[in-house]
């Protein structure tokens, strides 16, 4: 199971509780390459196919109290959120201060230096974003990122 904890090159990725966002080391890490993502993706689609049940239920929860009650329809689009795990690459920024991007096919990721746990965390950031729909309409990146933080993310 990987929650107890993940070896990647001699690298662990754990867990805290029952979170699906990984617990960051505070380790500078090395730059991320291709390789380093495409080393990720299957253990990113692993999770997101392993927690897709939580996730739709913390978003749901979230929308019922913001919602009061008024109980919105909630979808977690599997298929799109490991699309685009898929579709991630490695992108060289000029500004520093971003580390993923996102739009709704593909992810970009930083050429910065991240460890194997900020960069799984990165990717599984970078995909939930539009994976999750109220309503049939998306979710304001704000509300996500509370949502992100509830399951483990420290956004
Ligand atoms: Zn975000």
């Amino acid at each position: 199971m990987y929650r107890k904890n993940v070896d990647i090159k001699g690298v662990r990725i754990r867990w805290k509780g029952t979170h699906v966002f990984p617990y960051y080391p505070p380790t500078s890490g090395s730059f991320v390459s291709q390789k380093r993502i495409n080393k990720l993706k299957p253990l990113a689609i692993r999770i997101f196919t392993e927690e897709q049940h939580k996730i739709l239920k913390v978003f749901t929860g979230f929308l019922n109290r913001k919602y009061k009650g008024r109980h919105p329809a909630v979808k977690f689009d599997l298929e799109m959120a490991i699309e685009r795990i898929n579709n991630t690459i490695v992108h060289h920024y000029k500004d520093g201060d971003v580390y993923g991007e996102c739009d709704e096919e593909n992810i970009f990721i930083a050429k910065e230096k991240m460890n194997d746990s900020y960069l799984l965390g990165t990717m599984l950031h970078e995909a939930l974003h539009y994976s999750c729909t109220c309503n049939n309409k998306y979710i304001c990146e704000e509300d996500e990122h509370r949502v992100f933080n509830l399951i483990g993310d420290d956004v």
